[in-house]
């Protein structure tokens, strides 16, 4: 048996730019890599699944978890917490399966101080307008909320120097195809 740690790869994107419908894509097409659920005190959306899109909790049993050093990582985000379960992403990697994790910039920036062979990779909208349109349209958040995750987007953007490896969302098509490439090319490696 190999004694090769599976991969962390961390992808994060702006609210709006299709990160979970890319992740959701590449899980499709590579069945050994494992997706991260992680926890989050934010309200369920209508086309989410408990226990498979997240862990929804309450915010006194957030709060116990992080006082136990349950998550690797986790942050406040919005009004909300959202972190990573660290016997997840250990019990993975140990076993030489790649986990992949939809994560905040912050919380991608943490992993990798943490785990420094992570790669990171960001997926960013073509402007700024393009973003507002896309994020108008989802029409998941209210008003409040929506402001809140522009400005955030102002902040995030401005982060990705930092990241690995930069893919444009302009066309889902090809934004798929080259995260489908640059993944099976991460995973293979070492191989
Ligand atoms: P949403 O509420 O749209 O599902 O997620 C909001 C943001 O939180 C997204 O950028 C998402 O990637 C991020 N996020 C989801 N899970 C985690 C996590 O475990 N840790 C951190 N730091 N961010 C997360």
């Amino acid at each position: 048996m190999s004694n090769r740690k599976g991969v962390i790869i961390a992808v994060s994107a702006p609210s709006g730019t299709g990160k979970t419908t890319i992740v959701k894509k590449i899980l499709e097409e590579f069945p050994d890599l494992v997706f991260s659920i992680s926890a989050t005190t934010r309200q369920k959306r209508d086309n989410e699944i408990e226990g498979v899109d997240y862990f929804f909790i309450t915010e006194n049993e957030f709060k116990k978890k992080i006082d136990n050093g349950e998550f690797v990582e986790w942050e406040k985000f919005y009004d909300y917490y959202y972190g990573t379960y660290k016997s997840f992403i250990e019990g993975n990697i140990d076993k030489g399966k790649s986990v992949i994790v939809e994560i905040d910039v912050n919380g991608a920036l943490s992993l990798k101080k943490i785990y420094p062979k992570s790669i990171l990779i960001f997926i960013y909208p073509p402007s700024f307008e393009e973003l507002k349109n896309r994020l108008k349209k989802r029409n998941t958040e209210d008003e409040a909320d929506y402001k809140k995750r522009i400005e955030r987007a102002k902040m995030e953007l401005s982060l990705k120097p930092k990241f690995d490896y930069l893919i444009e969302n302009k066309d889902l098509e090809k934004a798929l195809l080259e995260t489908k490439n640059l993944i099976g090319k991460i995973i293979n490696q070492g191989e």
